[in-house]
């Protein structure tokens, strides 16, 4: 056979080599721990992440090594993003708010040979030192050079690290479908489980990040990735900034509405992505103290339902248009979007607010189905509701160190755990979370409809609905909120009347069951915490 294409190997070093050899001059800002801003360049990103292959390999870092991170969006994470992928050692992201023993268990079962740990984090590695491998070693990110003073064994300062530090004469040769990246979930539902990410996956997802109708992002772009680098690779963000050339914002740990919201102003960020809760404490912000987001061309929400509330106020307060965006740390994790005026609507128009409720189509390279509980497809009529699976050359086809998983019994598909509906057109609207359904009395009761709706209430900040056990439904619906005038909460019986508009009665909580909180918890990635709230809840049964 002759004639064929090159088979050019996808792998993260042909992303490090673009970003060094035709965007060395384009900007990467990074805020320091103490709110300054630390200002660098893919070029110079490149030529630390060289020497602190040099630095890893010294260490004695092998291919196929992990090498743990437990830091926020930094310059010097991105350096990690390429530095160790590129050595052929695999980067082990780890969740900064994972308790101690969550960090020790992931580390352990990861098998990381190294961690690089931001300053400020210290203390939560060392908390965890007494189940920490004996052998395992720190090195340390710290915006003045102290790190090797941290109270961690054998510590060794990251900068001066990089400062003795040479290049290695000869990279590894990568193989494409060899590890780049580990990632667990967030385990909203249950034990963590980790995602092995590959060259391949990594390098064909970022490229799918440039498509126009999935994130879309650009050279010209501005990006403020404020999903963390520790969560599905920011949802891919950084790796797919260098291949595109966009300027890259890295908030670090300062992740407060007012915060980011100056950084939005004095970067002129065009483009910027998170989880709901941040853009609502962003908005919250903007209404205090207006800033000038002019430059703001499109906030990209996901991770957890996008309220419609939420993205009409952005478009209408601060004319910013919201993209509704689906995933999982699964699928790397871009899935589905929906952009504003994608199909030629005006962006306040009440029928494109009512498409982007929908995470929408499957980006391009991804597939998507519903099934029944009988494992059977369901039709694409908007209506039948079944377990969302999907496939593409970014999911994953297995779990780090499971065997076999239910997840992937259906051969070549992934199964998600989230209730969806498909309609003629190809659009994915997530019904919830298979664990999160009510089920009254052999009926189906949608926590999410139910929190959209009650968001929509005047006075209404946060909702988060859970079922709670009941002797004649099996099980009901409560619902907690929090005001947003604390001195004016809504009452139970307002919220009830007003769901009452859009729901049957027995889809309704009863007056006893609406809850006006102070806080709703989170998870360790900004998402509601259904978990624990239903914990809470059993906790107060007699
Ligand atoms: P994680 O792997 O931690 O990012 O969590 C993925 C889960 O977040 C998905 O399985 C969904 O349950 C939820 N999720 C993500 N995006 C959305 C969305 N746009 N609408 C509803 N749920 C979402």
């Amino acid at each position: 056979m002759y004639g064929l294409m090159q088979e050019v190997p996808l792998t993260v070093d042909s992303i490090l080599r673009r970003a060094r050899s035709v965007f060395a001059a384009r900007e990467v800002v990074s805020r320091r721990d103490d709110g300054q801003l630390h200002r660098t360049s893919y070029g110079e990103v490149a030529a630390r992440a060289e020497r602190l292959m040099g630095a890893l390999h010294a260490l004695g870092v092998r291919p196929g090594d992990r090498v743990a991170t437990l830091a926020w969006n930094s310059h010097r994470h991105l350096e990690a993003y390429f530095a160790v992928p590129c050595l052929g050692a695999v980067l082990h992201t780890v969740n900064v708010r994972l308790t101690r023993e969550q960090i020790a268990w992931v580390v352990r079962h990861a098998g990381d040979r190294v961690v690089l740990v931001d300053r400020s984090l210290v203390p939560a590695l060392q908390a965890a030192l007494p189940d920490l491998p004996s052998d395992l070693r720190y090195v340390v990110f710290d915006d003045d050079g102290r790190g090797a003073a941290a109270a961690l064994p054998g510590a060794l300062d990251y900068e001066a690290l990089l400062a003795t530090a040479a290049p290695l004469p000869a990279l590894p040769v990568l193989d494409e479908r060899a590890a780049a990246g580990l990632c667990y979930t967030s385990g909203t539902t249950g034990e963590p489980k980790g995602v092995l990410y590959s060259h391949r996956s990594t390098v064909l997802h970022a490229f799918g990040c440039g498509m126009a109708d999935s994130l879309g992002i650009a050279q010209r772009d501005c990006v403020l990735p404020v999903v963390p680098m520790f969560h599905v690779n920011a949802w891919g963000l950084p790796y797919a900034c260098a291949l595109v050339g966009s300027k890259l914002v890295l908030p670090g740990s300062h992740l407060g509405g007012d915060a980011l919201a100056a950084l939005l102003e004095q970067e002129r960020v065009t483009f910027a992505a998170g989880v709901p809760t941040i853009w609502n404490l962003v908005l919250q912000s903007q209404r205090r103290r207006r800033r000038d987001l002019s430059a703001l061309r499109r906030i990209v929400l996901g991770g957890a339902p996008a309220p419609r509330a939420l993205v009409e106020a952005w478009q209408a307060e601060c004319g910013v248009p919201i993209t509704h965006a689906w995933g999982m740390t699964e699928t790397s994790p871009v899935g589905a979007c929906t952009h504003a005026g994608s199909t030629g609507l005006a962006p306040d128009d009440p029928a494109d607010f009512t498409l982007r409720e929908k995470p929408g189509r499957p980006v391009p390279g991804l597939e998507a189905k519903v099934v029944g509980d009988d494992g059977r497809e369901l039709p694409w009529d908007g209506a039948s509701s079944g377990e969302l699976c999907v496939r593409g050359p970014w999911v994953a086809s297995a779990y780090f160190g499971i065997a076999a998983h239910e997840a992937f019994a259906d051969a070549g598909w992934f199964r998600t755990g989230d209730m969806a509906t498909i309609d003629a057109d190809g659009r994915i609207a997530i019904t919830d979370r298979k664990k999160d359904l009510i089920k009254s009395r052999g009926e189906w009761i949608s926590s999410n409809a139910l929190e959209n709706a009650a968001l929509r209430c005047d006075g209404v900040l946060e909702a988060a609905v859970v079922a709670r056990p009941d002797a004649l439904r099996d099980e009901a619906p409560v619902l907690f909120v929090v005001a947003r005038d604390a001195a004016a909460p809504p009452s139970a019986h307002a919220l009830v009347a007003w769901l009452g508009a859009s729901f049957p009665r027995w889809q309704l909580p009863r007056p006893e069951d609406v809850h006006v909180v102070d806080a709703i918890p989170k998870t360790s990635v900004g998402k509601i915490d259904k978990k624990l709230l239903r914990r809470r809840l059993r906790e107060q049964q007699p």
